[in-house]
């Protein structure tokens, strides 16, 4: 059995960290291939050396020194270095990186040197082998990686019995260039390589037990997901749950290959299981009716009222023609007999707002049209919703048990997610009211 662990910033943070990793991949000799990230935050004063490489390459390009900020990072090295006794020469190391700094180098480059110096403290820490990401982790010219190449690239270096640790977030492009992927990018890097090496699991280490039901901001330390899969997992993210970087979950998928996120400060926890279909589990742990409540802020709802549309055919085509052609996207569109809203982002229609009122008025002949902002979407999300009777109407009476006004509703046949326009001020309110009626209790 091959695992692959990916360990974010704040699992190395500093020497405490790196040897909390160290236990970690120890313990089990699965734990084969670890990617790791550049070192986050030691605490919130602190920064992430990759917001700091990016700001130095800021510098170089308005011509401010950048001195203290390399020497911010230098030392952050150095202390890890020291404290956890390793020989790595980083001297040499921030030597090539000032010259490639003072040579303009591109972006990719510098910033990629947060996890690669990370990468190489931690294979000398564990006593593992290092492959650098630029050999393995090929682009094409488009910007999306190359899973054939990477895989024709990495496989003949893993003929090795020690462990193995690749730098995440980069990677290289046919000509050689380094690439960067987007923030965050080291969990694609890790659903790469557990593709790639067909790995029974796929570990995500980070600072939480797992996904939380709900935003702690909003629910007190709400309980974890035990188990989710891909379709709630990107209902969730797509409502706005911080999850994982949406690029991971296509190269685990394809393959069936289960995300179990972890928590490097409690290895104990068992963290939240991410797969394709969780019905072999459920049949034996149901899960809750509700797996996750997510929720945005900021929508808008343009709503358009014509007496006998209903019964006009292709009038919707028309509406959404329309908001199409000012490049924007809908979010949702719940639909009544001669009237249908139409839900989308506040920003995405901040400049063009009253032209687009009066075109859809104009041309769809409409006997009136309106807006109203300051609206917050909820998404309930659960697979156990489906087919039970009577859990929207629990929803619903809860809100209104609550005083909190639904000013839309909408839900796909799949009963996958319950999507439920509230009052911006409501919002918070009305995700406590779910959780509390609904998730309370053991984790699932
Ligand atoms: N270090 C990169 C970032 O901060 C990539 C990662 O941590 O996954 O976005």
């Amino acid at each position: 059995m091959i695992k692959v662990a990916k360990f974010g910033g704040s699992s190395l943070a500093n020497a405490e960290q790196f040897r909390k990793v160290k236990d970690i991949v120890n313990s089990e000799e699965s734990r084969k291939f670890i990617v790791a990230s550049a070192c986050g935050k030691e605490n919130s004063k602190d920064h992430k050396v990759t917001d700091l490489l990016y700001l130095c390459e800021a510098h170089v390009k308005y011509g401010v020194s950048y001195d203290e900020i390399l020497e911010l990072i230098k030392n952050k090295y150095l202390k890890i270095k020291e404290e956890l006794g390793l020989k790595i020469d980083l001297e040499t190391e921030f030597e090539n990186l000032k010259n490639m700094l003072k040579r303009s180098a591109p972006v990719d480059y510098i910033v990629s040197r947060g996890e690669y110096l990370t990468s190489k403290c931690l294979a000398e820490y564990i006593g593992a082998e290092f492959i650098d990401a630029a050999e393995v982790i090929a682009f094409d010219y488009d910007g999306s990686i190359n899973l054939k190449r990477s895989a024709e690239l990495l496989i003949p270096k893993c003929n090795t019995d020690r462990k193995i640790v690749i730098p995440g977030f980069y990677g290289s492009m046919p000509n050689g260039a380094l690439k960067l992927m987007s923030r965050g990018g080291s969990d694609i890097t890790g659903a790469v390589v557990a593709n790639i090496v067909d790995a029974e699991i796929y570990e995500n280490w980070t600072d939480v037990s797992g996904i939380m039901i709900t935003d702690p901001r909003i629910v007190e330390n709400p309980m974890h997901i035990k188990r989710i899969n891909y379709a709630e997992l990107r209902e969730m993210s797509y409502m706005g749950a911080n999850v994982l970087n949406d690029e991971a979950i296509f190269p685990v998928k394809v393959k069936n290959i289960p995300i179990n996120i972890r928590n490097t400060n409690k290895p104990e926890d068992p963290g939240t299981m991410i797969m394709e279909d969780c019905s072999e589990y459920d049949r034996i742990d149901p899960p809750h009716f509700i797996t996750g409540i997510t929720g945005n802020k900021g929508y808008t709802a343009i709503t358009v009222l014509k007496s006998h549309s209903a019964s006009s055919v292709g009038f919707l085509r028309q509406a959404l023609t329309i908001v199409e052609s000012f490049g924007i996207s809908v979010e949702s569109c719940p639909i009544s007999v001669d009237m249908f809203s139409i839900i989308v982002k506040s920003a995405s229609v901040d400049s063009c707002l009253y032209e687009l009122i009066g075109r859809l008025k104009k041309e769809l002949k409409a006997d009136e049209v309106t807006m109203a902002d300051g609206i917050a979407m909820l998404a309930v999300v659960g697979r156990g919703m489906k087919s039970k009777i009577g859990i929207s109407g629990q929803i619903f009476r809860e809100l209104g048990r609550n005083g909190i006004n639904i000013r839309t509703i909408s839900q796909g046949a799949d009963e996958l997610s319950i999507i439920i326009g509230v009052d911006v001020l409501d919002h918070e309110n009305a995700i406590r009211a779910i959780y509390n009626k609904f998730c309370r209790g053991e984790a699932k």
